[in-house]
Parts: structure tokens; sequence; C-alpha cells
């Protein structure tokens, strides 16, 4: 990942901005707009813990945007810049993610300030538990109100650790798996979790060139078979939606930045051996069968059909996005393309599908995961078997009927009950397309509304205003 670019403008107000263009477009009264952009409640913790002998201070936060729709939902962030501002904004981004792929959740994100490199296992275990349990003692963690999520920096490990200090502090709740998605498997994590958020991205992707006038519209025809893609970022999201636009969708990843630098093949990286290739040497320097470049940034502006920022915010500003030579821009990470960068991509004509919309499979996958801890049963368990006994009695009276034998491909594919990495699959797909296509109608029907962005913040904002509505709020 490239390091932390200074934002012209704060994170938050810039999320605001591009709101505010929906808000626009609604019409909808200045008073519920302000409501409806506040962040509700933001807390901030410091608190020491013993390393290698010493007290050292940490500082973490935790913000609620919005709780029109409870638990409030999303990621916690471990990174040496993370700031309250930028929690502020990334808590907004996920009020407008939840209700887009209508996930019913409110909006929340928590950072703590900290470089995990630089700490072994030990240490972070225990400096997560005391975050955790600042955050538990202060009502900013619990199943019912407010639910954490893998996010930069942490993952499955973290998540097992919150689950397991609210369970210690809350013996009592049956639900104390709930308090946190994104966990491994054996601790009541769902199948498909890891690589939610980058397979969401793709199937955007995919429902975007199922529309030729879209895809058209962007300056493009076909399919996503060998369009020239370049990816920022080998992360988790990064990494998922790089590796199936690569193998399933037979996309050519062209080039792919990451913090030390790009490597550039015209033919297509292999993303999996890549992924290897950093894990093991901890650089891309020296991947053999690519072009090797220091300069990652000539290489965000290189030409190419599709750009995929999958890493940091800010990555495209007022002062690269005119010369950002893509047709479309695929905003895996949340807020890429400043408010300035959007302006001036508009009016190049650049397409963008936003971060609101693109990267929302993982939260949607967070909810499937939700759900199946309150269920306490994994999905598919019941009904499995059932099935597959169901495909079996269809083909033996298809056979009968017809005296001939069903080949054996065609009766594995009738008999295959769904485990629940289908279901999960199945959920996210549905999802996503419903959701592209929710945007897409705005886009076509408001004519105030010309980019997806605003098509997709006009979307959220309307649920948003609705719910408030109902509640009586105003
Ligand atoms: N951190 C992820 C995001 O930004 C996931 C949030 C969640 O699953 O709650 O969307």
């Amino acid at each position: 990942m490239p390091t932390k670019p200074k934002m012209p403008e704060s994170f938050s107000k810039s999320v605001d901005h591009m709101a505010d263009r929906a808000f626009a477009a609604l019409d909808l009264d200045p008073g519920v707009a302000s409501m409806i952009k506040a962040c509700e409640a933001i807390i901030e913790v410091n608190f020491p813990v013993p390393i290698k002998g010493r007290l050292e201070i940490f500082t973490g936060w935790r913000a609620t945007h919005s709780t029109h729709r409870l638990p409030a939902k999303g990621g916690l962030r471990f990174a040496p810049f993370v700031n309250q501002d930028e929690v502020e904004a990334l808590a907004a981004l996920m009020t407008y993610k939840c209700a887009i792929v209508d996930v019913p959740f409110g909006g929340s994100k928590g950072g703590l300030m900290i470089d995990p490199a630089k700490y072994d296992r030990d240490e972070l275990q225990l400096i997560t538990r005391r975050f955790a349990r600042e955050l538990i003692r202060k009502g900013f963690i619990s199943p019912s109100t407010n639910v954490p999520a893998p996010d930069m920096g942490t993952g499955e490990r973290e998540m097992a650790w919150i689950a397991d200090t609210y369970k210690q502090l809350n013996p009592e709740n049956l639900n104390y798996a709930a308090c946190v998605t994104g966990k491994p498997v054996q601790h009541g994590g769902i199948a498909g979790r890891i690589e939610a958020t980058g397979r969401g991205v793709v199937y955007v992707m995919r429902e975007f060139f199922r529309h030729a006038d879209d895809v058209k519209a962007a300056g493009m025809s076909g399919g996503l078979g060998g369009k020239r893609i370049v990816l920022q970022g080998l992360g988790n999201v990064g990494y998922h939606a790089g590796k199936l636009l690569q193998e399933e969708d037979k996309a050519k990843i062209i080039a792919l930045i990451e913090k030390d630098g790009a490597l550039i093949n015209a033919d297509g990286l292999p993303i999996q051996q890549v992924r290897e290739y950093i894990n093991a040497q901890k650089t891309i320097k020296g991947f053999p069968g690519a072009g090797f470049t220091e300069n990652g940034s000539a290489v965000l502006e290189m030409e190419c059909d599709i750009l995929i920022p999958a890493a940091l915010e800010a990555q495209i500003t007022d002062e690269n996005a005119g010369r950002i030579n893509t047709k479309l821009i695929v905003e895996a990470a949340n807020g890429p393309v400043t408010f300035e960068a959007d302006e001036i991509l508009r009016a190049r004509n650049i397409a963008i599908l936003p971060d609101a919309l693109v990267n929302a499979g993982g939260v949607t996958v967070s909810y499937f995961e939700w759900i199946r801890n309150l269920s306490h049963i994994r999905f598919g368990r019941m009904e499995r078997r059932y099935d597959e006994m169901r495909g079996e009695h269809l083909i033996a009276a298809m056979e009968n009927v017809s005296q001939k034998q069903v080949p054996d491909w065609m009766r594995q594919e009738i008999v295959k009950g769904a485990a629940e990495l289908d279901l999960v699959r199945s959920g996210l797909d549905d999802t996503m397309r419903h959701a592209y296509q929710e945007l897409r109608e705005v886009l076509r029907s408001n004519p105030k509304v010309n980019d997806y962005r605003t098509a997709a913040y006009v979307v959220a904002i309307s649920k948003i205003a609705r719910s408030y509505f109902d509640l009586g709020t105003y």
C-alpha cells in the first residue's frame, strides 16, 4: 500500500460534500440533511498497556454515525495514521453503505493508532483486548448496539480476541458471538467472509458489464474478458478481487501498485503467484516475469480500461485527477477519490463506481454472520441433505419416465445441496446486483443525477430519510 497522502481537505468534509450533491438532487429539507450527515457520537480512549516492561499509552476512537437501525456497524482499523476525522468519515460511509445494500444497520467505525508490525502476537493480543474492554465498558461494542468487524490492520484473529473479551465480561449474554463479525469460522464466523469484500467488488463489476448501455457510456464495449486493469493494493480486498477478475473473468491485471512500487506486465499478472511472492519476500520487487518501478504514483496514471484503487483513501486527488488515464474507476477502497478529484473526473467523463456500493460486500456478509450468530446455527445445516435427497428422487423419476440415464455431471449439479459458502455467495451476488440496479434506475430516472456516486447517495439518503421519518424524528 502507498504511504499516507496529505488530504486536501478533511476526509469527513469530502464525504459530506459528496452527500450534498444528493441532498440537492432530492430537495430534502436542510435540517434533515444536517441530521443525516451529523455523527451521533464519538469516543476517544487512551489506555496504557505494559510492553516489554514499559507502559505504552495507546489512543483509539469509535464513532457511531447513525442508529436509525441497530446495531451500528463498521470495521475497526489498526494503523499508525488513524485519526478522529478519518474514523468519523468512515463511519458516515458505513451509514450510506448499509442503506445502499439494504443491510438494516446504522453506521459506525473505529480506529486504533498503532503500527501492528511493531508488536508481536502476544503484545497485540494484550492491546486489542484492552481496547475492546474500554469500548465494551463504554457501550461502544455490543451485539445489539455496536458491532465491529475487520478493517485495515485487523482480521479474524483480532475479532476472535474481541469476541472472547466480550464473552468474559458478559457471560450471561447468549448472543455474545454477535458482538463482532469477521471471526474465524470455528468461533462463530461465516464461510466466505474473508473474500466477501473483494468478491462483492467483482459482482458489481459483472453487473455493470451486463448492461451494454452503461458499458458504452463509459467508452467501452463487450464484457470483462480481456479488459486491462490497473490494481492498487494487494491486501485482502485487492487480492480477492484481482484473483477472481483474472482467473474467472479472464481480465488482465496489467499493473499492480503496492507500497514499495509497481509491477507491470501487459499480458496480465498472475495474482495468486504475486501474493505468494509478497508473503514470502515482503516486497513485490524482484517478482519474475514482470517489469518493476518504484514510482507507483506514475503507474496509477497509466493508460488502462479499468482502475481499481483497493488501498487507502485520497489516492486520486486534484493533483493527479487530470492525468488519470482510464475509462472506469472502481472504488474498492473507502474514499480513494477526494471530492475535488471527483469533480475533475466527472468533468472528464470518467465513470466512477463508488466505494459505498463497490465495497459493501464486506458488511453484507457481516450481516449474514450476525444473523447466523443470533440463530446459533450454520446456514444450510437443516436443509442440505434433505435437498440432496429430493434431487435423487427427481433424477430417479426422470430416469424412470425417460428410460434413459442422467449423465453424471448433470446428476451432481441437480443433487448438490447448498453448503453455507454457496448460500453466502448467492446472497452476496443477489445483494450487489440489486444494489447496482437501484443506482442505475436513479441515474436514468432523476434528471438531476448524472453520475454513479450521486445516484448511490440518492439511494442511500432516500432510505435513511424515510427511516427517520417513519420513526417520527421529523
Ligand atoms: N471494514 C469493512 C468496511 O469498511 C467491513 C465492515 C463490517 O463488516 O461491518 O466496509
